[in-house]
């Protein structure tokens, strides 16, 4: 990484973030010789990330759909499409952190949920039922229990 003033490859991160796109990395670096500040976008090769569905079928892994599925969630919800960016790129992050090659889709709507569920709670549940997570009733009103009560117990800290 060249210093666009002096050429000096010296330089060190001063600042570094998640660009819009989960694989670009957005660096703000100062260069060690001249102290010239700039900024680099650093786009990662990836490995592919394959989801595999219920019914065992494959496909590539896509953060349009979980986008797309969070914006279907969220409609007429006080939630914002940054906030639903976010929850996305944590998602993709968390499942590239893993570092296999395959995941389950169950997987990937237990990510969305866990971090949709402090964001909004009917968004949540919305969500929830399209992915069909829940088996009955009984088992949707056990989850929501457990969000109350860690709300409570937030409130009362
Ligand atoms: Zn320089």
């Amino acid at each position: 990484m060249k210093c666009p003033k002096c050429n000096s490859t010296h330089s060190r991160v001063i600042d570094s973030r998640h660009a819009d796109e989960a694989n670009a990395i957005r660096r703000r670096r100062e260069c060690e010789n001249c102290g010239t500040r700039f900024t680099t976008f650093e786009h990662i090769e990836m490995s592919p990330l394959i989801v595999v569905k219920k019914d065992g079928t494959r496909e590539q892994f896509s953060r349009d759909k979980i986008l797309n599925g969070l914006v279907r969630s969220c409609e007429k919800r006080p939630v914002g499409y940054q906030q639903l960016e976010d929850i996305t790129n944590k998602v993709e992050w968390r499942l590239r952190d893993e570092g296999h090659a395959e995941v389950s889709s169950r997987e990937i709507g237990e990510h969305v949920m866990n971090l949709l569920m402090h964001v909004d709670q009917v968004s949540y549940v919305r969500f929830a039922s399209v992915y069909k997570e829940f088996k009955d009733v009984d088992q949707l009103l056990e989850s929501m229990q457990g969000i109350l009560q860690e709300k409570n117990k937030r409130s009362e800290s």
